[in-house]
């Protein structure tokens, strides 16, 4: 709950007001923005600004602390962090007359969403899976089936809120007596309490339990790729709907291959004879091997493409290429015989010519190119 918004410029008072202008200015505001009659989008949010603001001023020790410090310590506001609109129909009741009857059970809560991570392997990624892996979740009791009392007894209803899941406190407050209603610290709003408890969740309801869950894992999947595993996460509170699974991937690196999106790269070395003569190579793909056509004259860095050996296309249909990378490598050791032959080669290659440089040295090259002449 923030504390650091001006009390006094929310209820629209001098700072040195008097009880009763406060009293009035709250009055006319909780009229106009009680969400009852006000149906704005923000009319809740300044209902509850109006709320914390005035039960600061309307109290003198708060609000010689708050004019003092500037804020008031949280554990000072009741309830606010339980704040519910019960609660404050009796405070309204209690300034405008009427009344508000309702029993507030607890309303119904889907479970929480959990996560899991599978790690699958290149091929897997590429060409999609069934994958099974374990998660612990919360369910409901396998004995009792989530209401938490031993089977054939019933859970019975809460003496001290006589079943409603909630009580009345009379707040004394310098403008009279006004009530507040709180959930039943007895029953936790349930309206029921369990006289003699599951002996398998000990009255909770609620287990943990590993499953062990089988998912379709399509191709093509990447690491940004994540899946949802619907009601499959914990159960749900007071008869919601269980949470989701949400999973995502690591993918393993190939000592071959390695994605680029749908692409696979593959780089290929090629000797100097087969670069220069042209050669048919045989290259490794996904789905086997199959023969790449080297022209004569290949450079190093040069790219081909072999079309349709990629990774699946997750939305639509085709696959995406292997892209061979050519590297001409230089042989690093060679015996007699091939040592003479490159230098045979080497009489009828053109050499490598170095530019020659202008008439200008090179300082005064790089004085001209900064108009230092
Ligand atoms: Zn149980
Ligand atoms: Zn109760």
């Amino acid at each position: 709950m923030p504390v650091n918004r001006d009390y006094y410029e929310i209820l629209g008072v001098p700072r040195g007001a008097s009880d009763e202008q406060i009293k009035k200015a709250f009055r006319r505001l909780a009229f106009q923005y009680h969400p009852d009659h006000n149906r704005e989008a923000d009319a809740e949010e300044k209902f509850k600004e109006l709320n914390e603001a005035y039960e600061v001023l309307s109290d003198a020790e708060k609000r010689a602390s708050y004019d003092r410090y500037g804020q008031v310590a949280t554990s000072d506001l009741f309830g606010f962090e339980n704040f519910n609109f019960g609660g404050l129909g009796d405070i309204f009741d209690a300034f405008f007359g009427g009344a508000t009857t309702s029993a507030r059970r607890r309303a119904p809560q889907k479970g929480a969403d959990l996560q899991a991570r599978l790690n699958l392997s290149f091929e897997e990624a590429v060409f999609g899976t069934n994958k099974e892996f374990e998660i612990w979740r919360t369910e409901n009791c396998s004995l009792c089936y989530g209401i938490g009392s031993q089977p054939g007894t019933n859970p019975q209803k809460c003496p001290n809120c006589n079943g409603i899941g909630e009580v009345r406190r009379i707040q004394q407050s310098l403008f009279g007596r006004f009530v507040q209603t709180t959930t039943c610290p007895r029953c936790h709003g349930q309206g029921t309490i369990i006289a003699q408890p599951c002996p398998k969740c000990k009255g909770s309801g609620r287990e943990k339990v590993k499953r062990k869950l089988t998912v379709t894992i399509p191709p093509g999947i990447d690491e940004t790729y994540r899946m949802r595993l619907s009601n499959e996460g914990e159960a749900g509170i007071y008869g919601g709907p269980p949470g989701d699974i949400y999973i995502t991937f690591s993918t393993k690196a190939h000592k071959l291959f390695e994605r680029r999106g749908i692409d696979i790269l593959y780089k290929l070395s090629i000797n100097f004879a087969q670069a220069a003569l042209g050669n048919d190579v045989e290259v490794p793909t996904l789905d086997g091997k199959t023969i790449l056509k080297i022209p004569p004259g290949t450079q190093s860095g040069k790219v081909f493409h072999i079309k349709g050996k990629g990774v699946l296309r997750l939305s639509s249909k085709g696959r995406g290429d292997q892209i061979v990378i050519i590297q001409v490598v230089t042989p690093q050791t060679l015996d007699d015989e091939q040592r003479r032959l490159f230098e045979e080669l080497a009489k009828t290659l053109p050499q490598a010519k170095i530019p020659e440089y202008e008439d200008k040295g090179i300082v005064d090259q790089i004085k001209s190119a900064f108009g230092d002449d």
